[in-house]
């Protein structure tokens, strides 16, 4: 549903949809909201910005060589975002009456309620519910994160620091129905936002078959869940704990609804991975591909573009387009080149400085997605770049 509103200064666009609601002020000024009346963005002055979820604003523009730029936006700022877009309701709920119009000055009421002390307290909310989302791969930004595991189970490669603090662990299957319960009451009409459902945390589908069948089954089962269901459940998984599960055991997962898997594959050259203390073959992630393939699961294996510095600069990137080149990878399959930065305060970036390995200034990194991509267009897959430090969930 789209409508027109006027009052003596402005024009109001306003879209009311089955996922999000719209405001739009004389054409260039944008807000959208959940259907809850979360804030998910906004575009103001030539300007993009995101919320998530845990109230993190970023904005985004174009950076150095145009590449895509994001950066965390401090609180005074995003508090303006937040009040601005308050203004803007403000000014359309005087034009908007009840009647014909109830549904679209509910939304409008229910959005201008969010205000910067409620979202910060909501945010406060998602944390304690769902923990920190750090890292999606991209074509999952849109689904709802729901927790089987926290943590990794690894948790030891030199340049991550992502689940540093939290122990390795299944969530046992009641507190699993808590969580789920936790996230339908959050999210609530807000939900329909979301296409898909992602198995946290790091590599989730890491838990033995029999556990992920049951706490898929029980997902499925819930009733808040069954739209996102419909996009199907997606999951990283690192090659060293992929390969443990047969391609029987993959095809059984396919027929639960698990279709889309992200492996951290992150360099073709294994003595990088050696050096970043990351566990896992190139012949490994060829088998798990297959195995993933063989059951019809789309694989979308991330590299870090930058790893390893200007040292391992040309093995890394050699090494990784040759195994890329040997997977069996079909049109639904998306490469990610994500651009590398280490968590801060990593051993990772201790051991570059010690061995002089040198770090890729933002230019070469750029060179080097132009060149790993220009190597990769005969691929069936589609080849993406993103920057994973970047998020907001
Ligand atoms: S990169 Fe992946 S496997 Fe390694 S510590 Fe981080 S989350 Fe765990």
């Amino acid at each position: 549903m789209q409508i027109c509103f006027e009052n003596t200064d402005s024009v109001f666009e306003v879209s009311l949809k089955p996922a999000s609601f719209t405001v739009m002020k004389n054409s260039d000024t944008l807000f959208s909201y959940d259907l809850m009346g979360r804030l998910l963005g906004c575009f103001i002055n030539k300007k993009n910005y995101r919320r998530g979820l845990d109230n993190s604003f970023q904005i985004r523009y174009r950076g150095y060589l145009a590449m895509p730029t994001e950066e965390v936006l401090p609180e005074n700022e995003a508090n303006n975002i937040v009040e601005a877009g308050r203004h803007v309701l403000t000014e359309l709920l005087s034009v908007v009456h009840n009647g014909k119009n109830k549904l679209f000055r509910d939304m409008i009421v229910k959005s201008k309620n969010f205000s910067w002390e409620k979202l910060n307290s909501d945010g406060t909310r998602f944390r304690i519910m769902s923990g920190e989302v750090p890292i999606l791969p991209p074509d999952q930004y849109r689904s709802v994160v729901l927790r089987i595991t926290e943590g990794c189970s690894h948790n030891a490669c030199s340049f991550c620091n992502l689940y540093k603090n939290l122990q390795f662990r299944t969530i046992p299957k009641s507190q699993f129905r808590l969580h789920l319960d936790r996230v339908a009451e959050f999210f609530g009409t807000g939900l329909s936002y979301r296409r898909s459902i992602f198995l946290g945390d790091a590599n989730a589908i890491t838990i033995s078959t029999s556990s992920l069948i049951d706490r898929i089954e029980i997902i499925s089962a819930h009733s808040a869940f069954q739209q996102q269901i419909l996009g199907g459940f997606g999951s990283f998984v690192d090659v060293f704990t992929g390969t443990r599960k047969s391609s029987e055991e993959y095809k059984e997962l396919k027929k639960f609804g698990l279709n889309r898997v992200a492996p951290g594959v992150e360099t073709g050259y294994e003595n990088l991975l050696k050096f970043v203390n990351k566990p896992g073959t190139n012949a490994e992630v060829i088998d798990l591909t297959i195995s993933l393939k063989s059951a019809n699961i789309s694989v979308t294996p991330i590299f870090l573009i930058g790893l390893g510095g200007i040292k391992f600069k040309d093995e890394h990137r050699e090494q990784s387009l040759k195994l890329i080149k040997e997977l069996p990878l079909d049109n639904t399959d998306i490469i990610y080149l994500s651009r590398f930065t280490p968590s801060s305060g990593s051993r990772y970036e201790s051991n570059l400085k010690s061995k002089n390995m040198g770090v890729l200034s933002e230019e070469n990194l750029y060179k080097e997605l132009k060149l790993w991509k220009s190597r990769l267009k005969t691929i069936p897959a589609k080849v993406v770049s993103y920057n994973f430090t970047r998020f907001v969930y």
